[in-house]
Protein backbone atom coordinates (compact mmCIF):
# COMPACT_ATOMS: atom_id res chain seq x y z
CA UNK A 1 0.00 0.00 0.00
CA UNK A 2 1.15 3.55 -1.49
CA UNK A 3 2.56 5.01 2.01
CA UNK A 4 0.13 8.60 2.18
CA UNK A 5 -2.93 5.81 1.62
CA UNK A 6 -1.52 3.68 4.51
CA UNK A 7 -1.13 7.19 7.16
CA UNK A 8 -4.51 8.76 5.68
CA UNK A 9 -6.22 4.89 7.13
CA UNK A 10 -4.57 5.05 10.42
CA UNK A 11 -5.86 8.47 11.29
CA UNK A 12 -9.13 7.18 9.83
CA UNK A 13 -8.96 4.75 12.21
CA UNK A 14 -7.53 1.69 10.21
CA UNK A 15 -5.56 -0.32 13.11
CA UNK A 16 -2.26 -1.34 11.13
CA UNK A 17 -0.12 -4.36 11.45
CA UNK A 18 3.11 -4.21 12.94
CA UNK A 19 4.84 -4.32 9.46
CA UNK A 20 2.84 -1.38 8.36
CA UNK A 21 4.00 0.22 11.37
CA UNK A 22 7.51 -0.54 10.82
CA UNK A 23 7.33 0.72 7.18
CA UNK A 24 6.19 4.02 8.31
CA UNK A 25 9.12 4.23 10.88
CA UNK A 26 11.22 3.31 8.05
CA UNK A 27 10.49 6.71 5.93
CA UNK A 28 12.84 9.04 4.92
CA UNK A 29 12.85 12.33 5.95
CA UNK A 30 11.07 13.45 2.88
CA UNK A 31 8.59 10.92 2.72
CA UNK A 32 7.89 11.39 6.76
CA UNK A 33 6.97 15.04 6.21
CA UNK A 34 3.07 13.60 5.35
CA UNK A 35 3.20 11.64 8.01
CA UNK A 36 4.16 14.54 10.23
CA UNK A 37 1.58 16.88 8.89
CA UNK A 38 -1.69 14.65 9.10
CA UNK A 39 -0.30 13.78 12.95
CA UNK A 40 -0.46 17.99 13.31
CA UNK A 41 -3.56 17.95 11.59
CA UNK A 42 -5.05 14.91 14.22
CA UNK A 43 -3.32 16.86 17.54
CA UNK A 44 -5.04 19.86 16.24
CA UNK A 45 -8.81 17.94 15.84
CA UNK A 46 -8.65 16.62 19.53
CA UNK A 47 -6.13 19.13 21.18
CA UNK A 48 -6.36 22.20 19.88
CA UNK A 49 -3.22 24.37 19.58
CA UNK A 50 -2.88 23.68 23.56
CA UNK A 51 0.10 22.23 25.32
CA UNK A 52 -0.36 21.32 28.74
CA UNK A 53 2.63 21.90 31.25
CA UNK A 54 3.36 19.65 34.23
CA UNK A 55 5.49 20.69 36.81
CA UNK A 56 7.91 17.75 38.03
CA UNK A 57 9.25 17.75 41.45
CA UNK A 58 12.31 15.22 41.68
CA UNK A 59 12.26 14.51 44.98
CA UNK A 60 14.77 11.58 45.58
CA UNK A 61 17.89 10.36 43.50
CA UNK A 62 18.19 7.01 45.83
CA UNK A 63 17.33 4.07 43.74
CA UNK A 64 17.11 0.16 44.32
CA UNK A 65 17.25 -0.87 41.10
CA UNK A 66 19.87 -1.81 38.57
CA UNK A 67 18.35 -0.26 35.30
CA UNK A 68 21.59 -1.04 32.74
CA UNK A 69 20.62 2.76 31.15
CA UNK A 70 20.11 5.21 34.50
CA UNK A 71 22.52 7.39 36.13
CA UNK A 72 20.86 6.76 39.74
CA UNK A 73 21.51 3.35 39.37
CA UNK A 74 22.01 1.64 42.85
CA UNK A 75 25.61 0.72 41.22
CA UNK A 76 26.72 4.37 40.45
CA UNK A 77 28.60 4.93 43.81
CA UNK A 78 29.48 8.30 42.66
CA UNK A 79 26.48 10.00 42.40
CA UNK A 80 25.68 12.38 45.33
CA UNK A 81 22.34 10.98 46.98
CA UNK A 82 19.17 13.27 48.11
CA UNK A 83 16.11 13.04 49.61
CA UNK A 84 13.96 16.03 49.68
CA UNK A 85 11.26 15.97 53.13
CA UNK A 86 7.60 15.29 52.76
CA UNK A 87 7.02 18.90 54.05
CA UNK A 88 9.48 20.41 51.25
CA UNK A 89 7.69 18.48 48.75
CA UNK A 90 4.42 20.06 50.03
CA UNK A 91 5.67 23.28 49.71
CA UNK A 92 7.59 23.03 46.59
CA UNK A 93 4.53 21.89 45.13
CA UNK A 94 2.34 25.28 46.95
CA UNK A 95 5.10 27.50 45.40
CA UNK A 96 4.39 25.54 41.55
CA UNK A 97 0.76 25.68 42.21
CA UNK A 98 1.01 29.44 42.92
CA UNK A 99 3.36 30.01 39.88
CA UNK A 100 0.02 28.33 37.41
CA UNK A 101 0.73 24.55 37.38
CA UNK A 102 -2.43 22.69 37.66
CA UNK A 103 -0.08 18.99 37.71
CA UNK A 104 2.39 18.07 39.47
CA UNK A 105 4.53 14.77 38.95
CA UNK A 106 6.41 13.49 42.14
CA UNK A 107 8.84 11.64 40.81
CA UNK A 108 11.97 9.74 42.17
CA UNK A 109 14.33 6.38 41.95
CA UNK A 110 12.84 3.71 43.57
CA UNK A 111 13.78 4.63 47.18
CA UNK A 112 11.76 2.92 49.96
CA UNK A 113 12.60 5.26 53.01
CA UNK A 114 9.31 6.90 51.29
CA UNK A 115 6.66 4.52 52.95
CA UNK A 116 3.11 4.17 52.19
CA UNK A 117 2.66 6.00 55.05
CA UNK A 118 4.96 8.79 54.29
CA UNK A 119 3.57 9.25 50.71
CA UNK A 120 -0.33 9.49 51.91
CA UNK A 121 0.67 12.25 54.06
CA UNK A 122 2.50 14.23 50.96
CA UNK A 123 -0.70 13.54 48.85
CA UNK A 124 -2.94 14.13 51.65
CA UNK A 125 -1.33 17.81 52.43
CA UNK A 126 -1.13 18.66 48.66
CA UNK A 127 -4.70 18.08 47.73
CA UNK A 128 -5.28 20.39 50.74
CA UNK A 129 -3.35 23.66 48.61
CA UNK A 130 -5.55 23.63 45.87
CA UNK A 131 -7.31 21.57 42.57
CA UNK A 132 -3.78 20.15 41.68
CA UNK A 133 -3.48 17.05 39.64
CA UNK A 134 -0.90 14.56 41.47
CA UNK A 135 0.82 12.02 39.25
CA UNK A 136 3.05 9.76 41.11
CA UNK A 137 6.34 7.99 39.86
CA UNK A 138 7.91 6.29 41.86
CA UNK A 139 8.30 2.73 40.03
CA UNK A 140 7.45 -0.69 41.58
CA UNK A 141 5.80 -0.72 44.90
CA UNK A 142 3.28 -3.14 46.43
CA UNK A 143 -0.51 -2.88 44.85
CA UNK A 144 -1.46 -2.34 48.57
CA UNK A 145 0.55 1.08 48.22
CA UNK A 146 -1.20 1.82 44.83
CA UNK A 147 -4.51 1.21 46.02
CA UNK A 148 -3.84 3.43 49.77
CA UNK A 149 -2.38 6.30 47.61
CA UNK A 150 -5.39 6.44 45.02
CA UNK A 151 -7.69 6.54 48.19
CA UNK A 152 -5.76 9.50 49.53
CA UNK A 153 -6.22 11.73 46.20
CA UNK A 154 -3.25 10.40 44.01
CA UNK A 155 -5.04 11.32 40.17
CA UNK A 156 -2.45 9.49 37.86
CA UNK A 157 0.66 7.31 38.27
CA UNK A 158 3.72 7.25 35.23
CA UNK A 159 5.96 4.26 35.37
CA UNK A 160 6.84 3.60 31.80
CA UNK A 161 6.99 0.15 30.00
CA UNK A 162 10.77 1.21 28.55
CA UNK A 163 10.55 -1.73 25.71
CA UNK A 164 7.80 -3.71 24.56
CA UNK A 165 10.64 -6.84 24.28
CA UNK A 166 10.44 -8.72 26.97
CA UNK A 167 14.12 -10.49 26.90
CA UNK A 168 15.25 -7.35 26.13
CA UNK A 169 13.34 -5.56 29.17
CA UNK A 170 14.96 -8.53 31.42
CA UNK A 171 18.43 -7.89 30.14
CA UNK A 172 18.17 -4.39 30.90
CA UNK A 173 16.57 -5.05 34.44
CA UNK A 174 17.81 -7.69 36.25
CA UNK A 175 16.05 -6.19 39.41
CA UNK A 176 12.98 -6.89 38.13
CA UNK A 177 11.11 -8.54 34.89
CA UNK A 178 8.66 -7.38 32.14
CA UNK A 179 6.18 -8.96 33.55
CA UNK A 180 5.51 -7.71 36.88
CA UNK A 181 5.92 -4.02 34.87
CA UNK A 182 3.06 -4.88 32.97
CA UNK A 183 1.25 -5.80 36.20
CA UNK A 184 1.62 -2.94 37.67
CA UNK A 185 0.55 -0.73 34.77
CA UNK A 186 -2.94 -2.71 35.07
CA UNK A 187 -3.32 -2.87 37.98
CA UNK A 188 -2.97 0.99 38.50
CA UNK A 189 -5.59 1.40 35.53
CA UNK A 190 -7.63 -0.90 37.43
CA UNK A 191 -7.57 1.29 40.08
CA UNK A 192 -8.51 3.95 38.88
CA UNK A 193 -5.50 6.32 37.76
CA UNK A 194 -4.69 7.82 34.78
CA UNK A 195 -1.78 5.83 33.66
CA UNK A 196 1.24 7.21 31.95
CA UNK A 197 3.85 4.76 29.99
CA UNK A 198 6.12 5.42 27.39
CA UNK A 199 9.41 4.03 26.13
CA UNK A 200 12.59 4.53 24.80
CA UNK A 201 14.17 5.20 21.22
CA UNK A 202 17.91 3.40 20.38
CA UNK A 203 17.83 0.79 23.13
CA UNK A 204 20.58 -1.94 22.32
CA UNK A 205 18.65 -4.76 19.56
CA UNK A 206 15.74 -2.47 18.93
CA UNK A 207 14.22 -2.67 15.92
CA UNK A 208 11.25 -0.44 14.06
CA UNK A 209 9.27 -3.58 14.51
CA UNK A 210 10.28 -3.65 18.29
CA UNK A 211 8.98 0.51 18.03
CA UNK A 212 6.01 -0.59 16.22
CA UNK A 213 5.08 -3.32 19.19
CA UNK A 214 5.63 -0.60 21.48
CA UNK A 215 3.10 1.66 20.10
CA UNK A 216 0.99 -0.79 20.15
CA UNK A 217 1.42 -2.05 23.97
CA UNK A 218 0.27 1.43 24.54
CA UNK A 219 -3.00 1.11 23.43
CA UNK A 220 -3.48 -2.99 25.12
CA UNK A 221 -2.61 -0.87 28.84
CA UNK A 222 -5.08 1.66 28.09
CA UNK A 223 -1.82 4.30 28.58
CA UNK A 224 -3.94 8.17 28.91
CA UNK A 225 0.03 9.56 28.75
CA UNK A 226 3.45 8.24 27.03
CA UNK A 227 6.67 9.55 26.75
CA UNK A 228 8.51 8.33 23.92
CA UNK A 229 11.81 9.76 24.52
CA UNK A 230 15.75 9.04 22.95
CA UNK A 231 17.97 7.08 25.02
CA UNK A 232 20.91 9.17 26.23
CA UNK A 233 24.17 7.35 27.28
CA UNK A 234 25.30 8.20 30.93
CA UNK A 235 29.06 7.57 31.84
CA UNK A 236 28.12 5.50 34.91
CA UNK A 237 26.03 3.21 33.62
CA UNK A 238 26.65 -0.52 31.60
CA UNK A 239 25.59 1.28 28.28
CA UNK A 240 27.64 4.06 28.66
CA UNK A 241 29.60 2.65 25.33
CA UNK A 242 25.91 2.71 23.69
CA UNK A 243 25.07 5.15 21.28
CA UNK A 244 22.85 7.83 21.74
CA UNK A 245 18.69 7.39 20.58
CA UNK A 246 17.96 8.92 17.13
CA UNK A 247 15.85 12.32 17.52
CA UNK A 248 14.42 11.34 13.67
CA UNK A 249 13.40 8.53 15.00
CA UNK A 250 11.78 9.64 17.92
CA UNK A 251 9.78 12.27 16.25
CA UNK A 252 8.27 9.45 13.89
CA UNK A 253 7.51 7.60 16.66
CA UNK A 254 5.44 10.41 18.43
CA UNK A 255 3.97 10.84 15.19
CA UNK A 256 2.53 7.45 14.55
CA UNK A 257 1.37 7.16 18.20
CA UNK A 258 -0.41 10.27 17.60
CA UNK A 259 -2.54 9.05 14.41
CA UNK A 260 -3.22 5.71 16.28
CA UNK A 261 -4.39 7.06 20.49
CA UNK A 262 -5.93 10.91 19.11
CA UNK A 263 -6.30 11.52 22.98
CA UNK A 264 -3.41 10.73 24.55
CA UNK A 265 -1.42 12.65 25.57
CA UNK A 266 2.40 12.70 24.38
CA UNK A 267 5.01 15.30 25.78
CA UNK A 268 8.06 16.30 24.69
CA UNK A 269 10.93 14.48 26.26
CA UNK A 270 12.97 15.93 28.31
CA UNK A 271 15.70 13.98 26.97
CA UNK A 272 14.45 14.38 23.52
CA UNK A 273 15.19 18.54 24.13
CA UNK A 274 18.47 17.63 25.53
CA UNK A 275 19.44 15.61 22.57
CA UNK A 276 18.71 18.54 20.36
CA UNK A 277 16.88 22.12 20.55
CA UNK A 278 15.90 21.68 17.20
CA UNK A 279 13.75 18.46 17.67
CA UNK A 280 12.45 19.46 20.60
CA UNK A 281 10.49 22.29 18.73
CA UNK A 282 9.51 20.02 15.66
CA UNK A 283 7.71 17.34 18.10
CA UNK A 284 5.06 20.19 19.07
CA UNK A 285 4.19 20.21 15.35
CA UNK A 286 3.90 16.42 15.03
CA UNK A 287 1.37 15.25 17.91
CA UNK A 288 2.55 16.46 21.02
CA UNK A 289 0.54 18.28 23.35
CA UNK A 290 2.68 18.00 26.74
CA UNK A 291 5.86 19.41 28.13
CA UNK A 292 7.39 18.85 31.92
CA UNK A 293 9.19 21.68 33.83
CA UNK A 294 11.29 20.92 36.46
CA UNK A 295 9.98 22.60 39.64
CA UNK A 296 12.65 21.45 42.19
CA UNK A 297 15.19 23.44 44.06
CA UNK A 298 18.28 23.70 41.59
CA UNK A 299 20.62 21.71 44.15
CA UNK A 300 18.60 18.93 43.85
CA UNK A 301 18.21 19.46 39.94
CA UNK A 302 21.82 18.67 39.34
CA UNK A 303 21.98 15.78 41.49
CA UNK A 304 18.90 14.11 39.82
CA UNK A 305 21.60 12.86 36.91
CA UNK A 306 19.64 10.14 34.84
CA UNK A 307 21.45 11.32 32.09
CA UNK A 308 24.10 14.09 31.64
CA UNK A 309 22.24 17.04 31.03
CA UNK A 310 22.48 21.33 31.30
CA UNK A 311 20.96 22.27 34.04
CA UNK A 312 20.81 26.50 33.14
CA UNK A 313 20.73 29.67 35.21
CA UNK A 314 18.83 29.60 38.40
CA UNK A 315 15.35 31.20 38.41
CA UNK A 316 12.85 31.19 39.91
CA UNK A 317 9.84 28.96 39.50
CA UNK A 318 7.53 31.86 38.24
CA UNK A 319 10.69 33.08 35.82
CA UNK A 320 10.66 29.77 34.23
CA UNK A 321 7.33 29.14 34.01
CA UNK A 322 6.87 32.54 31.96
CA UNK A 323 9.78 31.47 30.09
CA UNK A 324 8.10 28.76 28.96
CA UNK A 325 4.91 29.87 28.36
CA UNK A 326 6.96 32.56 25.81
CA UNK A 327 8.86 30.02 24.35
CA UNK A 328 5.59 27.90 23.45
CA UNK A 329 3.64 31.19 22.20
CA UNK A 330 7.34 31.89 19.63
CA UNK A 331 5.84 28.37 18.26
CA UNK A 332 2.36 29.51 17.73
CA UNK A 333 1.32 27.66 20.65
CA UNK A 334 -1.23 28.57 23.12
CA UNK A 335 -1.25 27.36 26.74
CA UNK A 336 -3.49 25.10 28.49
CA UNK A 337 -5.73 26.23 31.65
CA UNK A 338 -7.45 22.85 32.37
CA UNK A 339 -5.86 20.34 34.37
CA UNK A 340 -5.75 18.01 31.64
CA UNK A 341 -7.02 15.02 32.46
CA UNK A 342 -6.65 11.70 30.31
CA UNK A 343 -9.41 11.01 27.73
N1 LIG B 1 11.81 5.09 39.21
C1 LIG B 1 10.67 5.47 38.47
C2 LIG B 1 10.31 4.44 37.43
O1 LIG B 1 11.04 3.46 37.27
O2 LIG B 1 9.26 4.58 36.81
C3 LIG B 1 10.76 6.84 37.84
C4 LIG B 1 12.11 7.43 37.60
S1 LIG B 1 12.97 6.85 36.17
C5 LIG B 1 14.56 7.47 36.55
C6 LIG B 1 12.33 7.90 34.92
C7 LIG B 1 12.55 7.51 33.49
O3 LIG B 1 13.81 7.93 33.05
C8 LIG B 1 12.51 6.07 33.12
O4 LIG B 1 11.20 5.64 32.95
C9 LIG B 1 13.33 5.98 31.83
O5 LIG B 1 12.50 5.87 30.69
C10 LIG B 1 14.06 7.32 31.80
N2 LIG B 1 15.52 7.13 31.64
C11 LIG B 1 16.36 6.60 32.53
N3 LIG B 1 17.61 6.55 32.03
C12 LIG B 1 17.56 7.07 30.79
C13 LIG B 1 18.52 7.31 29.76
N4 LIG B 1 19.80 6.98 29.93
N5 LIG B 1 18.11 7.88 28.61
C14 LIG B 1 16.82 8.23 28.44
N6 LIG B 1 15.86 8.03 29.37
C15 LIG B 1 16.22 7.45 30.54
Amino acid sequence: MDFKNLINKIADNYIPTIKEMAAILELDEEKSQYLFRVADEVKKIYHGNYIHIRGIIEFSNYCRCLCKYCGLQADNNELIRYRMTPDEIVENTREAFEAGYKTIVLQSGEDMWYTREKISYIIRNIKKIGDIAITLSVGERDFDDYRQWKEDGADRFLIKQETADENLYNSLHPHSNFKNRIACLKELSRLGYQVGSGFMIGLPGQTTETIAKDIMLLGEIKAGMAGIGPFIPHKRTPLKEHPVGDGFMTLKAVALSRLLYKKMHLPVTTSLGVLSSEHKDIAFKVGANVIMQKVEPYKFRRLYEIYPKKIGDESTIKEERLRLEAYLKSLGLEIATDRGDAF
